[in-house]
């Protein structure tokens, strides 16, 4: 019998929701009604530095008040660091992690005096491999001063690993399937544990999508490159694979992508306003039809 549907929406709490987050929760709503699914809801605050409680409870709020229905329990990725830290331990026992002690600073210095120096999908620096070149003792002596490090795969050494062309099933927003062929080393040795959290992004959604048995994954399509680390990270720690429906970005009317830090109109303030929700649906809708 097949999987019976089962989406997540996964906000990360490190401000409050915009209309680029409705239009998110809409997309994963209309689907599990398709699908005839069940609606998680993940709250992705592995950040402390970023993420505050009141963003998750205005969140909860936000959401009920557009009338997104999700099934409980509501996750929150800060109570799973020991799940990611199981996963990193799997892939380190495989040799293809290492420590990394580099700060942003030092992967600048190596990097600024090369223009050409690649760039990952985000425009970041792929990171220069010298923490790679460590020996075993240094590491070991660095690791014992309790030197701050964070843990990057070894990209080479995975894809060797992993030798079968990876990819993964995407519907866009259309009910058509493709085939894509993912490329992860577009992103080079990339950190899957941060100095300050020990884990991230890529490790965390893996590990809790997978937990979930979550099936389809609708989210914006700023994460479509992202999906290729993602489909190798699945493969090494043998996770099921999920479809995948990236969203286009609701962009303000500047064209900008709507982002927190532009002060975007939260649902926050929508809803104390007393904005009708029927409103909100209704622009959200239009702007699906929109090229
Ligand atoms: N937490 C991510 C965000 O708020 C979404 C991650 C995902 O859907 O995979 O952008």
């Amino acid at each position: 019998m097949p999987a019976s549907p089962i989406l997540r929406f996964a906000p990360s709490p490190d401000g409050f929701l915009h209309l680029g987050h409705a239009y998110s929760a809409l997309m994963n709503q209309r689907l599990a009604d398709r699908l005839g699914g069940t609606l998680l809801l993940r709250f992705e605050d592995i950040d402390p530095a970023r993420c505050r409680p009141e963003h998750v409870d205005e969140s909860l709020a936000d959401l009920a008040w557009l009338g997104i229905r999700w099934q409980g329990p509501v996750w929150q990725q800060s109570t799973r660091l020991p799940a990611y830290a199981v996963a990193l331990a799997k892939l380190d026992t495989m040799g293809l992690t290492y420590p990394c002690f580099c700060s942003r600073g030092d992967i600048a210095r190596v990097v600024e005096t090369r223009p050409d120096w690649p760039r990952d999908p985000d425009a970041s620096p792929l990171y220069p491999g010298t923490c790679r070149h460590l020996t075993a003792g240094t590491r070991t002596a660095w690791q014992a001063a309790g030197r701050p490090h964070g843990r990057r795969i070894d990209m080479a050494a995975a894809l060797s690993h992993q030798p079968h062309p990876l990819g993964w099933t995407e519907y866009r927003e259309t009910p058509e399937a493709t085939r894509v062929a993912a490329d992860p080393a577009l992103w080079g040795d990339a950190l899957l544990a941060r100095k300050d959290v020990a884990t991230s992004y890529h490790i965390a959604v893996v590990v809790d999508d997978a937990a979930q048995a979550i099936t389809d994954i609708v989210r914006g399509e700023d994460l479509f490159a992202a999906t290729s680390l993602h489909r190798l990270l699945q493969a090494l720690l043998r996770l099921p694979e999920p479809a995948y429906h990236h969203h286009r970005l609701i962009r303000d009317l500047s064209g900008n992508k709507l982002a927190k830090s532009r002060n975007s109109a939260t649902l926050r303030s929508l809803r104390h306003a007393g904005t009708d929700v029927t409103a909100i649906w209704q622009s959200l809708e239009a702007r699906r039809d929109e090229t």
